[in-house]
């Protein structure tokens, strides 16, 4: 856990250089705007430890496999988020020498990242080896108003001396992605144009033939004024600069704004990219800098109006919920439905960019709340569209009939991920794409979805798991062997809890379904059946006679659920039994260690509590909770949440605000040990529903809002919006009371502390 930067309620600070975590700075000051990204790199150059990073959504490559062993059934490749063209770079030199904040001593030193305007800010005071002092001020963000566009401004101030600075912003598209599986680069050059003061760079992916093209263009201002300057055009391979010789004068500032712009063949035909791109860079250069930053800043406070979460009284837990909210919207947008939420975002490498089930367990429910209903539906769709290659997925594994099985990990609805024990084990994935259409459903009441997608995913999931459990004769139960909960830290066991039970209620939903299509849209039910070639009568009777005996482990003395078959033999440790320099397990023991102890990542048995909590009592979920969570050392980023809304669920509300903390913080303060590899972009869903479902108690019973509200100790007031069927509710939750202000003029009726009010166009002001 790392705590060097300071608290803020609308800002991320670093106060004096940490080099030592430049690498996490550079994960926590990301930028992004939906259509593309970066990591909080340096303009100038820095030869210290850093990773650079640029990313441009839906461009990928797929890296062919790399394994020890091959396994029939391991996919080909996998697919790799692309280290993208860097169009923020300026190598600067001052009478000769680099400016390299790693060999200057730094003074002075703050980066900002602030969250209410969308930009980040970098000021320090810099003297190179050769004794130069100068002043740096540079700003830059990602527009979110023309998101194929970017803009900086760097402005260096001579403290010492006057003398000559050489500038040379480029456009550098020679860049390698860190995660490489045979160190290969993955961009071949098409063209590049270098003009006086622009340039651009096309290239493209091999094997998938994604072409990008990033341009930059600027101008040079001192006292105020354009600066005339010639400059020296620069090519190599992938690469351009122009590279300028400029005086400058001691105390007197020379600014550089450049603009820069990435576009891509996902959305212009590859033979227009470059005229595209220098059209968006021009556009931007004659916008200017002020403007688009006042652009920028406005459209950051409609983001904010809509979605923000407003806490008094605790900064730190304030600034942590709005840093999450920020990443979210500065990840996905829902404008692109091709698009969807790498567990990183914009801000690294790791897990490729790629769609896990993130999206539908832990994603989904913040775009329902915040956005228009159509961008949670895409996120549904998107699965639609994927729904071949999931049955395609299923028949490499030996499955039939119709049966899918959704990739762990995919770009394009292929599974391109190579752990056996994850590719071919972690099977509860299905679950949460069938979840998350019953989620949409009974948040937005457009049951129409079935008819329409929903359908066809529900029956072709129930079939697989129809064709996943086998019979045991010795049970005389139906059983489910060799799986990997979500809970990584075990594999190959069997009779998982959680998966036993969400594959039973997913057969039930899709019976349930079917049964509902059928009745309401009869001629619509009839294609589905033919298409799918589906035999309501012999499958349904199928499935119904699974779940009537489908095993799901429990020990009655203890009245808990069995995370797996054997759980209780293991030694029952808990996490109080660990020492400080064990921690986190998965850096300091061997794998082995790891799976043969009782020690889980993430919540597992506890997972399905918290989706299917209206099917348990509270007693029961308290004692699950009580025996598993000491047991839980929450190395997944997606753990702290659903603890923190459960423990809100069973009362006990000081581990309800230790795990609020630890999701919300996650990043800001390391506590994983892995931030420099990126930020926990769809964790950060969770951390938003641990405030408004945990906290808030939101949930949505028969087509109507509830709210169960408590309100943490340091907390003085804590207000947020929720959309909910085409009207907005403005949710004020003070120490004794919760004020629900109805936004629109449609009346609406509220749940609270389950008593039924009415909310028309007055507030209305409940005591809790
Ligand atoms: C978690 C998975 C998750 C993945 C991507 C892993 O560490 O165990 O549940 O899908 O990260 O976020």
């Amino acid at each position: 856990m790392k705590q060097y930067l300071k608290h803020d309620e609308w800002c991320v600070i670093e106060e004096g250089f940490h080099a030592e975590f430049n690498k996490v700075s550079e994960s926590i000051f990301s930028l992004g705007n939906g259509r593309m990204g970066q990591r909080g790199n340096f303009e100038e150059r820095y030869s210290g430890e850093t990773f650079l990073g640029n990313y441009v959504a839906g461009v990928y490559y797929p890296d062919k496999t790399r394994v020890g062993w091959w396994k029939n059934g391991y996919p080909e490749y996998f697919a790799k988020v692309l280290n993208a063209p860097n169009w923020i770079g300026i190598d600067i030199e001052i009478d000769g020498e680099v400016l390299d904040l790693h060999v200057c001593e730094i003074t002075d030193f703050h980066r900002v990242l602030d969250m209410k305007n969308g930009y980040l800010e970098r000021t320090f005071t810099a003297t190179t080896p050769g004794g130069k002092t100068v002043r740096v001020e540079a700003k830059r963000f990602c527009s979110i108003v023309d998101d194929e566009a970017g803009a900086l401004r760097y402005s260096l101030t001579p403290i010492n001396f006057s003398g000559l600075l050489t500038i040379a912003p480029f456009v550098d598209a020679d860049v390698k992605n860190q995660d490489a599986n045979y160190d290969e680069k993955f961009w071949t050059e098409v063209d590049k144009k270098v003009k006086r003061r622009s340039g651009y760079v096309l290239v493209e992916t091999k094997k998938t033939a994604f072409q990008v093209c990033t341009g930059m263009k600027f101008n040079v201002t001192q006292n105020e004024k354009n600066v005339a300057f010639e400059t020296i055009k620069v090519k190599s391979e992938k690469y351009i600069s122009c590279t300028a010789d400029l005086k400058c004068r001691q105390g007197e500032a020379t600014v550089i704004y450049k603009y820069g712009a990435n576009v891509s063949s996902e959305n212009y035909p590859k033979d227009a990219l470059l005229a595209r791109c220098e059209e968006v860079v021009k556009a931007a250069y004659s916008k200017e800098f002020e403007q688009m930053l006042a652009e920028q800043s406005e459209a950051w406070q409609a983001k904010w109006a809509a979605s923000d979460i407003a806490i008094e009284g605790d900064v730190v837990a304030q600034q942590a919920i709005r840093f999450n909210i920020f990443q979210l919207n500065q990840t996905y947008t829902g404008k692109d439905e091709r698009l969807n939420i790498g567990p990183k975002g914009f801000t690294g490498e790791k897990y490729g960019g790629s769609t896990y089930w993130d999206t539908e367990a832990y994603c989904l429910p913040f775009y329902l709340v915040n956005a228009e209903e159509k961008v949670a539906r895409n996120l549904l769709i998107y699965r639609y569209k994927h729904l071949q290659k999931a049955i395609e997925n299923a028949q490499k594994l030996g499955f039939s009939g119709g049966a899918a099985l959704y990739p762990m990990v995919t770009m394009n609805g292929e599974e391109c991920h190579n752990e056996w024990e994850i590719t071919f084990e972690e099977i509860h994935r299905n679950g949460a794409i069938s979840y998350a259409i019953f989620d949409y459903i009974n948040y937005t009441g457009d049951k129409a979805y079935l008819a329409e997608y929903g359908l066809e995913v529900l029956i072709a999931i129930a079939r697989f798991w129809a064709q996943r459990v086998h019979w045991s004769a010795h049970r005389q139960k139906y059983v489910m062997h060799g799986v990997t909960g979500p809970n990584e830290y075990e594999n190959n066991v069997n009779n998982n809890w959680y998966t036993n039970y969400i594959a039973r209620w997913c057969m039930q939903y899709a019976a349930e379904s079917v049964a509902y299509v059928r009745a309401e849209n009869l001629q619509k039910f009839g294609e589905i059946a033919e298409k799918t070639n589906f035999n309501p009568e012999q499958e349904i009777t199928n499935w119904t006679a699974i779940c009537d005996k489908l095993y799901l482990p429990e020990d009655e003395q203890l009245g808990i659920f069995l995370q797996q078959d054997s759980y209780l033999d293991k030694d029952l440790l808990t996490v109080t039994d660990l020492q400080a320099a064990d921690c986190p397990l998965n850096q300091k023991w061997s794998w082995d260690r790891i799976l043969r102890s009782c020690f889980i990542k993430q919540a597992d048995v506890l997972q399905g509590l918290y989706f299917f909590e209206n099917q348990f009592d509270t007693e029961t979920i308290r004692r699950n909770f009580d025996f598993y969570e000491p047991r839980t050392v929450h190395e997944s980023s997606l753990s702290p949440c659903v603890h923190s809304i459960l423990a809100c669920l069973i009362g006990n509300y000081e581990k309800a605000m230790q795990m609020y903390l630890r999701t919300s913080r996650l990043d800001l303060d390391d506590y994983n040990n892995d931030t420099e590899d990126g930020l926990h972009i769809t964790s950060m869903a969770g951390t938003w529903m641990s405030v408004v479902k945990g906290f808030g108690g939101m949930r949505v019973i028969d087509d109507v809002v509830h709210f169960n509200p408590f309100l943490p100790k340091n907390w003085t007031a804590m207000t947020f919006k929720v959309r909910f069927r085409g009207g907005t509710l403005d949710i004020n939750i003070l120490k004794n009371k919760i004020i629900v202000t109805n936004l629109s003029p449609r009346p609406t009726a509220v749940f609270i502390l389950g008593k039924k009010y009415d909310v028309n166009n007055t507030a209305i002001e409940v005591s809790v």
